[in-house]
C-alpha cells in the first residue's frame, strides 16, 4: 500500500515566531497569545488596564489617528470624526445598510448605492477595510509593546455568517496593518476551542454558541467531528445587544422623572451620562438585587425585578432565534451536547437562565465571555505554529487533488479550497480494446499538465475482463478524511474489480512551497490553457484515427475505392498534423476526416441494421 504525504495544513512555521489570535469585534477588539510559561491562552493587557480595546477610531484635524478608549471618549464630543462599528460596514454596499443608516453618527457616502460603502471624515474617504486596518495596526502595536517582540502573523476571527467577500476584506485589513493573516476563524469555533472542544480528535459533539455582545446577537450551531468544525446554521440579530438593555433602563428612568426623550436629544452630555449610569446599573444588577445612584441631584433607582421585566422581550427574541437556528440545522434541543456563552451581555443572569432553560442543560460560562473568542484564536494560532503537533485543525485543502488522464492532463476531482472531509467519484473508461488494466496516478497541484504537479501515488487496477474500448466503466473515488488522508479507490463497475490505496500525510509542504505552486499556476495559466487545448485535440485525433482504422478493416467491402482513397489521404494528413504543435490544424484535419467518413459510416450502419432486422425475421 502506497503511503505518501499531503500536508493539508498551511505548512509548519518556525517556533520562535509568535502568532497572535485577534478578536476583531464590532464594539471591542483584543489580542491573545499562548503564554509560554503556562501554555495557557491569555489576553494581552497593559498593567491595570482592560484587555478590551474599543473598536473606535478618532481622526483629529491633522488626520492623526487614535484607536481605543481615548477615541471612544470622542464619540460624544466629535461624532463626525469618530468611527465606531466599522465591522458592520465590511463588505457592504450603501443599499445593504441604508435601513440602519441612522445608527451611524458619521458620514457614510451614498453616491454609489450598489458599490462598497466608504466613510467620509473631513475631506478624506475611508473604506471599511482601511478602518479595520487602523484597529488591527493598533492591536499589533500594543501586542508588540507588551510582548517586546515583533508581531507579524495572526489568526483573526469573524462571525460565522460572514461571506467570502467579508472574510477576504478582513484578510486585506490585516495585510494593510502589516499582518500575515494565516487563518480566518469563525468566532463560535474559536469560542468552542477556548473551552477545549475539538481538541480531542475522537470527540463528536453538537455545540450551540450563544453570543450576545454590546450591539449584536448571534447563535451558531456547530458540529464537531474528527477535529473539524462545521457550521450547521446561524441566526441572530445584528442590531441587538447590551446597548439595547442600557437604553431600556434610560427610558425607564426618563419616564419616572418627568423628562422627555427630546431633553436627551437636546443635551448630549446628559444623555451620555445617564447612558453610562444605565450600563453601570445593568452590570451592578448582574450580582445585586437593586441599584441606586443619583445624577444632577435626581435619584436613579432600579431593582433586578424591574430590569428583568424590561429586558424580557429582548431575551425572548434571542431564544426565538435559537429555535430558528435549531430548525435550520434540522436538530432538536436534545441534540445539543454543549452550550457555550460568548459576549459581555451573557453575564446578565436572566440571559444565562433563559438559555439554560431553553436547551435544558447548564451553560458553559467559566471562561471570560469578553475574551473567550480571542483566547480560542490564540489556541488556533498555536496549532498553526506547530506547537501542538498532535492536532491539526484542518478545514480546507490548500491544493487540488486529481488524476492523470489521456495525454498527461490533470483531471481535478477535489478542487483546492474544498471543505474536508470530502469525497468525490468520477467515471473513466479504457481507450484500447481488451485493455485489462488501467493506471491511476494521483497528483496534487493547480497546473493543467500533471508533469507540472506533484505526484502523490500510482497504482494499477488490473483484472478488467476483455471489453471493447470505451465499454468498461471505471469509477475513481477520492475520499479525503478529516486527518488529510486521501483514500483512492478504482472500481470497474461492470465486473466489480476494485483496488484501493491510502495516500497519507507525511510529506512536508512548507508555506513557501505551497505559495510557489499557487503562484506558478497563475503565471502559467495561459500557457496551461493552450497546452490543455493541444493535448485534448491530439487525443481526439488519435482516437479518431484508431476508430476509423478499425471501421475500415471491418467494413472495407461496403466502401467505394474513391472513398477508400480519400479516407486514407485524410488519415495521413491527420497523422501528420498530430506531430505538429498546432491545435487548430489538428481540429481542421479531424473535421475533414469526419466529413469524408460520415456518409459511408451512415450507409454502412443502415446496412448492418437492416441485415440484423432481416436475421430476426421468422
Ligand atoms: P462585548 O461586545 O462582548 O464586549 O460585550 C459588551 C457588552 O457586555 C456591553 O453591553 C456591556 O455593557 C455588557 N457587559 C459587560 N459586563 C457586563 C456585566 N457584568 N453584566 C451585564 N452586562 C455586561
Amino acid at each position: 500500500m502506497a503511503k505518501i504525504g499531503i500536508n493539508i495544513a498551511t505548512g509548519s512555521l518556525q517556533k520562535e515566531e509568535i502568532i497572535v489570535g485577534i478578536d476583531l469585534g464590532t464594539t471591542n477588539s483584543l489580542v491573545a497569545v499562548i503564554h509560554p510559561g503556562t501554555n495557557q491562552p491569555v489576553a494581552l493587557k497593559e498593567h491595570n488596564s482592560s484587555s478590551l480595546v474599543p473598536s473606535v477610531i478618532y481622526f483629529d484635524e491633522n488626520r492623526n489617528i487614535t484607536v481605543g478608549e481615548e477615541a471612544r471618549g470622542k464619540l460624544i464630543t466629535a461624532p463626525q470624526h469618530t468611527i465606531f462599528s466599522a465591522k458592520r460596514l465590511i463588505g457592504k454596499s450603501f443599499n445593504d445598510i441604508k435601513n440602519n443608516a441612522s445608527f451611524f453618527s458619521y458620514k457614510i457616502i451614498d453616491d454609489d448605492p450598489e458599490g462598497l460603502v466608504k466613510v467620509q471624515v473631513g475631506d478624506k474617504f475611508y473604506s471599511p477595510v482601511d478602518l479595520s486596518s487602523f484597529i488591527l495596526k493598533e492591536l499589533k502595536q500594543r501586542a508588540e509593546h507588551i510582548l517586546k517582540t515583533p508581531v507579524n502573523k495572526a489568526v483573526i476571527t469573524v462571525p460565522a455568517y460572514f461571506n467570502d467577500a467579508q472574510r477576504q476584506a478582513t484578510r486585506d485589513a490585516g495585510r494593510l496593518a502589516g499582518l500575515n493573516v494565516l487563518r480566518i476563524v469563525n468566532e463560535p469555533t474559536a469560542a468552542s476551542l477556548a473551552y477545549g472542544l475539538g481538541l480531542d480528535k475522537t470527540e463528536e459533539k453538537t455545540i450551540a454558541v450563544y453570543d450576545l455582545g454590546g450591539g449584536t446577537f448571534d447563535i451558531s450551531i456547530l458540529r464537531i467531528s474528527n477535529g473539524i468544525f462545521e457550521v450547521l446554521s446561524t441566526n441572530g440579530d445584528t442590531y441587538l445587544g447590551g446597548d439595547d438593555m442600557d437604553n431600556l433602563i434610560v427610558s425607564y428612568w426618563i419616564q419616572g422623572s418627568g423628562l422627555s426623550k427630546e431633553d436627551l436629544k437636546l443635551n448630549a452630555a446628559f444623555a451620555q451620562s445617564i447612558r453610562l449610569k444605565a450600563e453601570l446599573a445593568k452590570i451592578h444588577l448582574s450580582v445585586n438585587e437593586s441599584f441606586e445612584d443619583e445624577l444632577n441631584g435626581d435619584k436613579l433607582l432600579i431593582t433586578k425585578l424591574s430590569f428583568n421585566e424590561l429586558i424580557q422581550p429582548l431575551v425572548d427574541k434571542t431564544i426565538a432565534a435559537c429555535g430558528a437556528a435549531l430548525k435550520d440545522a434540522a436538530l432538536k434541543k436534545e441534540d445539543i451536547d454543549v452550550v457555550v456563552m460568548v459576549g459581555g451581555s451573557t453575564r446578565v443572569p436572566l440571559v444565562k437562565e433563559s438559555v439554560s432553560n431553553f436547551f435544558g442543560k447548564p451553560v458553559n460560562d467559566t471562561v471570560n465571555p469578553d475574551e473567550v473568542v480571542a483566547l480560542g484564536a490564540a489556541i488556533q494560532a498555536d496549532i498553526l505554529a506547530g506547537n501542538n503537533k498532535d492536532f491539526l485543525l484542518l478545514d480546507i485543502t490548500p491544493l487540488s487533488l486529481g488524476i492523470e488522464t489521456m495525454g498527461g492532463l490533470m483531471d481535478v476531482l477535489i478542487p483546492r479550497n474544498s471543505k474536508i472531509p470530502n469525497s468525490v467519484a468520477r467515471q473513466y473508461t479504457t481507450h484500447k480494446d481488451g485493455q485489462g488494466g488501467i493506471k491511476i496516478s494521483v497528483y496534487q497541484g493547480e497546473r493543467d499538465m500533471v508533469s507540472d504537479n506533484r505526484k502523490l501515488a500510482e497504482f494499477n487496477l488490473t483484472g478488467i475482463p476483455g471489453m471493447p474500448a470505451g465499454l468498461p466503466k471505471v469509477e475513481v473515488s477520492f475520499m479525503l478524511n478529516a486527518d488529510g488522508i486521501l483514500m483512492v479507490k478504482a472500481k470497474e463497475l461492470r465486473s466489480g474489480v476494485e483496488q484501493t490505496i491510502e495516500v497519507k500525510s507525511q510529506l512536508d509542504l512548507t508555506d513557501q512551497a505551497l505559495e510557489k505552486m499557487l503562484l506558478d499556476s497563475i503565471t502559467h495559466a495561459k500557457d496551461d490553457m493552450d497546452t490543455r487545448a493541444l493535448v485534448e485535440a491530439r487525443t481526439t485525433g488519435e482516437q479518431l484515427l484508431a476508430t476509423t482504422e478499425k471501421f475500415i478493416q471491418k467494413n472495407a467491402v461496403y466502401l467505394t475505392s474513391e472513398e477508400m482513397m480519400q479516407t486514407s489521404a485524410s488519415m495521413q494528413a491527420l497523422q501528420l498534423s498530430l506531430t505538429m504543435g498546432d491545435k487548430d490544424l489538428i481540429q481542421t484535419k479531424v473535421e475533414a476526416l469526419n466529413e469524408i467518413s460520415r456518409p459511408y459510416a451512415e450507409r454502412v450502419m443502415n446496412l448492418v441494421v437492416a441485415a440484423a432486422m432481416k436475421g430476426k425475421e421468422v
